[in-house]
This record gives C-alpha cells, structure tokens and sequence, in this order.
C-alpha cells in the first residue's frame, strides 16, 4: 500500500475523514503523541490498526471523541467524578476509563466492559473528529514496543507501507500520551502517568492512588495495556535513579568510553556541558519538565540514529510531569541503576 504523508490543511483533513469513514488508517497529531486512528465502530477497521503496529490484541485502544458532548455514542453511564474531570481537563491529555456502550467492538476495549475515551487538544485532531462524526480509535501510531512518534516523519519510519495517510501537523507539544484514570474504584487510580499531573487531577476531586506498576523497581502483574517492556529505542538504555543518579551516569559514561564505546545521553541543559566534556553524544532536552517530555522521544529516536552503543539517562523526580518521564524512560530501559 501506497502511504500518502501530507501537510494537515483542510481539503486533506477532508480527504483524511472520508478514508477513516471508509473504513482506512489515518495518522494524526495529538497533543501528546501522533495517533493512528480508524473508526470505533468498525471492528474490521479496527483490527487493521492492530495488524499494522504488530499490536496484541490485548492492549486495548483509546477512543477519540470530538467533545464531551460525543461521549454518550461510546460510554453507558458517567459518574459525577468522571463527568467534573472532563468538564476541567477535556480538551486534554486525560483519558477516562468508563462503561462501554455495547456497540464498542470488542476488540476495541481488549475484551473488557469498560472503554477508554479522551477529546484530544489538538486542531487537527479535532477536525479530523468532527470531519468524520465518529468516535476514532487510536493509539499511538508507532510499531508495537518501539519509541512513540512526536513527528509525521516518525510515524512514516514506523508506519509507511501499511496505512493510507499520514496527516503531518508538526511536532506535538507535549511528547508524553495522556494521563489514563479508573474513576470505577475509590479513590480513582492513574493506570498510567501522563500529560494530566496526579497534582492536578487532585486538585480537581482530591487523592488519586498511583498503580505501583508505574514507579521503578516494581514487577508487578500483568494487566491490559500496562506492559513491562514498551516505548524502547534499539540501543540499551540505562536509567539512573535515586539521589545520585547525576554521579552515577558520569561514573557510567567514562567506563563506556574508558571501552571504546559511543554514550548518548539525554540531558537537561544543566547538564549538558558536562556531558559532552565527558565525551558523551549529547541530545538536550530543554530546562524544565515541560521540555524534557516534549523532546524525550524524539531524543531517543535521534540517539539510535547516531549509532551509538548505549543511551543514558537520570531520573527527573516525581513531581508534576516527573512521573510520566520516570514511567516511560523505566520501560524504554533496559536496564534501571538504583543508587543510594
Ligand atoms: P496507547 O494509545 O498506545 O498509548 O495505548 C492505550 C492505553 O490505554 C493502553 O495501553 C492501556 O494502558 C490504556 N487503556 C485503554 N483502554 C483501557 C481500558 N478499557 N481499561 C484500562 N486501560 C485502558
Ligand atoms: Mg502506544
């Protein structure tokens, strides 16, 4: 199949709508991440996304509405937690875990009653909703287990060859997917950290627990979607955590160099300079946690196409964003270096 990337003004998104109508995969951007999307309701469209990204069929998909007004054509019923976080968050990178209408295919929710739906904070995103007047499906449009895509030009290295369109509307502005919240249980529980910070969230309707699968060293069961190993570049990275992480990545780097070994690292612009003094390829992620999320993949996929032999990278803390980078550098790692 023929992949047509095309810049994301009106007549493609046009042409975008009619495809996903028509049962056919369309990349596009979010705010988070770029997406690959086909029509909710139809299970045959659907299964193409997961033949596509060599998906599992056990991870279940997000469903993109257009407003919060859409959400009646997929959920069954909305509790009052649910409907005050949309109220506040939508549009935005929270997604709600809620009961699923029984139209929702299967192969949608992984089997599950329950359907996971978000309005996305992007315009292409929601013109390409409205253009088409249905619920799209759409996880991130990347092969299954590599590093999510922040660019049009990531979804084609990933995706080219197996999706009709790819809709290209520049880099996304926040890097990391959304923040996924079970409002089922009390208190509500983040499945995964996101693009909404805990602190946020219990700003809005108080404490939140946090799946303990998320945080480091946990091993944890295996539940639909919250895999181990996942958003991993094809060099082995190295993640140090704990109070000195800084020292122990510089300890590790002169090692791998002291071998005659290339280290990318990925750093704050704190950290930089010393970095590349201590011989390291050095991808710069900006100076707060807004811009280490935001360029976090895209160094990744930039590290790997350097050719270098091992990627590190410090822990960035808990605080805010800080959670969703922890979670995601965790299962890109290869391995995870405590320190004390
Ligand atoms: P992706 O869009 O690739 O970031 O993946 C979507 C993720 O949303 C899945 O991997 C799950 O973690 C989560 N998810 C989707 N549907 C459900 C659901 N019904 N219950 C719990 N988590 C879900
Ligand atoms: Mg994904």
């Amino acid at each position: 199949m023929e992949t047509r990337l095309l810049p994301a003004i009106p007549e493609n998104i046009a042409l975008a709508a009619e495809t996903i109508k028509a049962g056919g995969l369309v990349a596009f951007p979010t705010e988070t991440v770029y997406g690959l999307g086909a029509n909710a309701l139809d299970a045959d469209a659907v299964a193409r996304i997961f033949a596509a990204k060599e998906r599992p069929t056990a991870d279940p998909l997000i469903v993109h509405l257009s407003g919060l007004d859409q959400l009646s054509r997929v959920a069954r019923s909305v509790p009052t937690t649910a409907q005050r976080l949309a109220e506040t968050f939508w549009p935005g990178p929270l997604t709600l875990v809620l009961s699923k209408q029984p139209h929702v295919p299967a192969l949608v929710t992984s089997g599950l009653d329950t359907v996971a739906v978000r309005v996305p904070d992007h315009a292409v995103a929601l013109a390409l909703l409205r253009a088409a007047n249905l619920p799209i499906a759409a996880p991130s449009a990347n092969r299954f287990g590599h590093v999510s895509p922040t660019t049009a030009q990531h979804v084609w290295h990933d995706l080219h060859g197996r999706i009709e369109i790819i809709l290209d509307g520049g880099a996304t502005a926040v890097g990391v997917e959304s923040t996924v919240l079970d409002v089922s249980t009390s208190p509500p529980a983040i499945l995964r950290p996101g693009g909404i910070p805990a602190e946020m969230l219990e700003a809005v309707i108080g404490p939140v627990a946090v799946l303990r699968r998320s945080l480091p060293l946990d091993q944890g069961l295996p539940s639909p979607g919250l895999l181990e190993k996942h958003y991993a570049p094809r060099a082995a990275l190295i993640f140090f955590i704990g109070p000195t992480g800084r020292e122990a990545l510089m300890a590790h780097l002169a090692a791998t160099r002291a071998a005659g070994r290339r280290a990318g690292v990925l750093a704050m612009d704190e950290d930089a300079p010393a970095l590349a003094r201590g011989g390291a390829v050095v991808y710069r992620l900006g100076a707060d946690l807004n811009s280490v999320a935001r360029h976090l993949y895209a160094g990744l996929r930039w590290l790997d196409a350097q050719g270098v032999d091992v990627i590190l990278c410090r822990d960035f803390g808990t605080g805010g964003l800080g959670l969703a980078i922890r979670d995601r550098l965790t299962r890109a790692a290869a391995r995870v270096v405590e320190t004390t």
